[in-house]
């Protein structure tokens, strides 16, 4: 596949647009290792100015949302969980089990869009099913404790044939990369979370902020290094992403279509989106249905993540 950096042409009459696409494509040029077709986002949910100029991740939404959220549960997951007999085969298969290493990094024969949503559920995430049902799309919720009230949707996701991946318990990343075992301890939250809801722990996880993210180094140098080697080696796999919408800055929905084409404008054959079903994001609801339109035109299918997916992981900055 070949990336294409030139379709960006820039337009005096929409300056601020033409900032947001030329920094998505800037964006486009940080290579990570990962799927051979696929190029590396550095920053989640940051905006596309500040994805271009900024170093850090930045989620508003998050920071605000969390105060009240205290860990109940503070077990480190690192191991398999038991598994409930059940009859969907995703339960055993889907589960973290360090004893399965057979991850893939080759792109699909098929050309594939992974719709991913982050920071659900909230209020937003009905919508976003009931979308996704609507052009009978499969998707991937990482999910978090942001918003406490909503987290049976998740099991609702999950019911619908939706994967289920674990974002973070408090989605703050002062309290999240404080250390080494702060990082497992949310995780270990989260993960139980989850399985409340679903029955098991799945091995999916996206680190806060995707594993490039810098963020992290203003309060443990060296940690995403650290975190990176080690959810694999506990049976995890992180997923990063190939593209975005945009959506973790305020955009219209006009906006985050026009960033979606941009961004994926060098037709990859694999491709795992960055979308957010968080509180606030209701023009990402808006933008979705012609989101999915864009991709059935440019030939994709769509799946959600699984064993075989191929993983997309950005350059380690931390
Ligand atoms: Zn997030």
């Amino acid at each position: 596949m070949q990336r294409n950096t030139s379709t960006i042409t820039p337009a005096p009459v929409a300056f601020v647009r033409t900032l947001l696409l030329v920094g998505l494509a800037l964006v486009t040029l940080v290579l990570a290792t990962g799927c051979a077709a696929s190029p590396a986002k550095p920053q989640e949910e940051a905006s596309a100015q500040s994805a271009a100029s900024q170093p850090a991740a930045t989620e508003p939404e998050a920071t605000e949302s969390n105060s009240g959220d205290a860990n109940t549960d503070t077990s480190t997951n690192t191991g398999p969980t038991t598994t409930q007999a059940g009859t969907d085969p995703r339960d055993e298969e889907f589960a973290v089990d360090p004893s399965r290493t057979d991850w893939n990094f080759e792109a699909p024969e098929t050309k594939t869009v992974y719709l991913t949503f982050d920071d659900g559920p909230s209020e937003n995430t009905q919508a976003v099913l009931d979308i996704l049902d609507r052009y009978g799309i499969k998707a991937t919720f990482f999910v978090t404790n942001i918003n406490p009230d909503y987290a049976p949707m998740i099991a609702e996701c999950y019911a619908r044939g939706h994967t289920i991946g674990l974002h973070t318990y408090t989605h703050d990343y002062a309290q999240v990369y404080a250390s080494a075992d702060a990082y497992w301890e949310d995780l270990g939250s989260i993960g139980e979370l989850v399985r409340e809801q679903i029955g098991y722990v799945p091995c999916f996880i996206r680190f806060p902020g995707g594993s490039s993210n810098t963020i992290s180094a203003n309060y443990t140098p060296g940690i995403m290094t650290q975190l990176s080697s080690d959810v694999v080696d506990a049976g995890y796999q992180y997923f990063d992403w190939d593209a975005s919408c945009g959506d973790g800055a305020e955009h219209t929905a006009d906006e985050l279509v026009d960033a979606t084409i941009a961004d994926t404008s060098y037709g990859y054959q694999s491709i795992v989106f960055l979308a957010h079903d968080g509180a606030g994001k209701q023009t990402t609801v808006e933008a979705l249905p012609r989101i999915i339109e864009y991709f059935q035109e440019e030939g994709y299918q769509f799946a959600p993540i699984d064993r075989q997916t191929c993983v997309p992981h950005h350059g380690i900055g931390n």
